[in-house]
């Protein structure tokens, strides 16, 4: 069963200004696509095509490069466009803010430090908040396509949130202004459905 782009569920110029349409384009038309594409060559013809992309991810020790690199890619990417949306952002309420209150004090000191996570990563790779075993939420990051599912991750859990900064992501708008990128993030944050992963 070869894994599928996954449609975008709103236009490429929705999440404007904060991130811009031609962005939105080329990052889900050729770089998602492009992982998904990648991914399903490197299983092809193989009993791993069977697992689905989070079985993937959780024995991704087991899975050569590629697939990792770019089975990341596909799962990363897909959780992404979820977690965005127009019309977005403000806080999250009910039970996803008494967590954040309890694990990181307030809301503000909570994107504080995700954004820390964010821009002090080196190079490519995503910023994370994650559901622990404990049910308990936490910040990490991981390099290139990795994520906090995968067996090889420093701190695993399951992503709620994540925040591409490659510079794919945003250098048409940005260019080397990861900063800002990430502090426009929090303007298109779909916080309905980072509480519908965090239940
Ligand atoms: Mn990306």
């Amino acid at each position: 069963m070869a894994f599928t782009l996954p449609a975008l569920p709103y236009a490429f110029n929705a999440l404007e200004p904060h991130i811009d349409a031609r962005t939105m384009e080329i990052h889900h038309g050729k770089h998602h696509n492009a992982y998904v594409t990648n991914l399903n060559n490197a299983l092809s013809g193989k009993p791993e095509e069977n697992l689905s992309i989070e079985e993937i991810c959780a024995t991704i020790s087991k899975h050569p490069m590629p697939v990792r690199n770019n089975g990341g890619g596909h799962y990363n990417h897909s959780l992404f466009w979820m977690i965005m949306a127009p019309n977005a952002g403000g806080a999250p309420a009910g039970a996803l803010a008494d967590a954040i209150n309890a694990a990181f004090g307030n809301f503000e000191d909570f994107k504080t430090k995700f954004n820390t996570a964010a821009t002090s990563r080196f190079g490519s790779g995503w910023a994370w908040l994650i559901k622990g075993a404990d049910g308990k939420l936490a910040i990490t990051s991981t390099p290139n396509q990795d994520n906090p599912l995968m067996d090889i991750a420093e701190v695993k859990g399951t992503p709620i949130l994540g925040l591409d900064v490659w510079e794919h992501a945003y250098y048409l708008h940005y260019q080397n202004r990861r900063p800002d990128y990430c502090t426009a993030f929090w303007n298109v944050v779909n916080w309905n459905e980072v509480a519908k992963r965090f239940a």
